[in-house]
């Protein structure tokens, strides 16, 4: 999509801090950091969802989670543990409408969601 921002980050028209990639995917550091590891996991071709995603391309998806756990490592957080979380539509907190994954560790991150409203 021309006017999505990770699309063009995927491209490499937009810069970005990108730690690793596959052939599906690339990872890069959130450029506002919640915690002290805070990357991105994105595929490279536009989907809105996760789950909009996976009903079209399983395998991309897949190689995510695959591309996550290969950053966790190179981080030297996989045996410290850490958090996955992929944000979807307005209550969920979605701001840009490309698939992400974000990839929270490096200290504990804390409640899992905020209080039940
Ligand atoms: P979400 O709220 O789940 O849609 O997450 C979007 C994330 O993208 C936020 O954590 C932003 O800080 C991050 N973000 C926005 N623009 C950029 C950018 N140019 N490079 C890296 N991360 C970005
Ligand atoms: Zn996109």
């Amino acid at each position: 999509m021309s006017d999505c921002l990770f699309c063009k980050i995927a491209s490499g028209e937009i810069p970005a801090d990108v730690v690793a990639t596959s052939d599906t995917a690339l990872a890069f550091r959130d450029i506002q950091p919640r915690t002290r590891v805070h990357v991105l996991v994105v595929p490279r071709d536009h989907h809105e969802t996760l789950a909009g995603m996976a009903a079209v391309d399983a395998q991309g998806a897949a190689d995510l989670f695959t591309l996550a756990g290969e950053v966790a490592a190179a981080e030297g957080i996989a045996d410290t543990g850490y958090r996955l979380i992929s944000n979807v539509g307005e209550d969920g907190g979605q701001e840009v409408g490309h698939v992400h994954v974000h990839l929270l560790g490096g200290q504990r991150v804390g409640p899992m969601v905020a209080t039940r409203g």
